[in-house]
């Protein structure tokens, strides 16, 4: 029973090392005929024997000799597909190897980290939230209660009527955030992130979209600070010669609310196709977080104010790269991103 054994474990063993060895296709085919020729070979001829040992013993042996095999097969096999791709490189080895495609960043996230790394700088973290919201944090916390004729102004995707819903704006997270820090205030975030509305898709709208929210609460903050940050950001974006006009507009949310429109960077004010001969383009909407907002949340109005603005982000990264068509933003066409 024994020398069996012994004549596997000589074989493995032996066998590793001719392979080892082995460093021409010459070399690996005499391995080959060595262990596995159809006459002589080594593993052959124990195959052979096997028929002369007893029932036990072939039951015993039989799977352990196919297993060898098996693996002198695999092994023989991989050392050849080696020295093959050895030998084939020898041969020319100014042949430029194949180039790998490089990925890159998505358009709108280059320009997210581009705008999270100026509001870091001055001092603001950076928020999520989730893409599934309920009606308090999306509308009741906002100043927006049950049937306020201003939730008609988004159609709003339901994942369950009447609470559980798609976000229709990153303002949600701002009454998340101000709800669970309250009492750590002052609080300066900023929030980019995917919205939804039930809107029909085309070249400048889509059900999905990016918004960029930004907040700022603290003792005595008043609508001069965020005209600052709001121009000082614009500047940071389009260049220090950039024109602003801020001007009064309902948003439920806030009061005042202030609606930010910047001067047309094409023909300067004077009108144009792109501004539609407006000579300026709606970038933003902002305003004072309302008292009911902050009263929601549990923050003391009276003691407390800030401001907040929302924008959205897809005209910008299109405006940015050159993309005529938003839902180029979101097909997955490489050669767009
Ligand atoms: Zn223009």
């Amino acid at each position: 029973m024994k020398p069996m054994q012994n004549k596997i474990d000589t074989i493995k063993n032996t066998f590793i090392a001719d392979l080892v060895a082995a460093a021409t296709l010459e070399a690996l085919e005499a391995i080959r005929i060595k262990y596995l020729g159809k006459s002589k070979g080594e593993t052959t001829l124990l195959l052979k024997e096997l028929q002369s040992l007893s029932l036990d013993d072939k039951k015993h042996y039989g799977p352990l000799l196919n297993q060898l095999k098996h693996y002198q097969e695999s092994e023989l096999e991989n050392k050849y597909k080696i020295l093959n791709s050895e030998i084939k490189n020898e041969t020319d080895l100014t042949i430029p190897g194949t180039p790998r495609p490089v990925g890159h960043l998505h358009p709108t996230s280059v320009v997210i980290r581009e705008m999270n790394e100026f509001f870091r700088y001055h001092g603001f973290s950076i928020g999520e939230g989730p893409e599934i919201e309920n009606a308090d944090y999306n509308f009741r916390r906002l100043n927006l209660p049950e049937g306020h004729p201003a939730t008609d102004l988004q159609d709003t995707l339901f994942i369950k009527e009447p609470d559980i819903l798609l976000r229709t704006h990153t303002s949600s997270v701002e009454t998340r955030i101000l709800s669970a820090y309250h009492d750590k205030l002052p609080l300066r975030v900023v929030v980019p992130g995917k919205c939804y509305r039930n809107e029909t898709g085309n070249a400048t709208n889509n059900s999905f979209f990016y918004q960029y929210q930004g907040f700022v609460v603290d003792k005595g903050i008043t609508i001069q600070h965020l005209k600052d940050v709001l121009t000082k950001f614009h500047q940071f974006l389009f260049g220090k010669d950039v024109v602003l006009r801020f001007r009064y507009k309902y948003y439920p949310e806030v009061s005042p609310g202030m609606g930010v429109d910047m001067q047309c960077q094409f023909c300067k004010g004077v009108g144009c196709g792109v501004c539609k001969y407006r000579g300026y383009i709606e970038v933003l909407g902002s305003g004072m977080i309302h008292y009911n907002t902050l009263l929601a949340c549990g923050i003391d109005p009276d003691i407390y104010t800030g401001f907040a603005w929302g924008m959205g982000l897809d005209r910008l990264v299109m405006s940015k790269f050159g993309i005529t068509d938003i839902r180029k933003l979101y097909s997955g066409d490489i050669v767009y991103l």
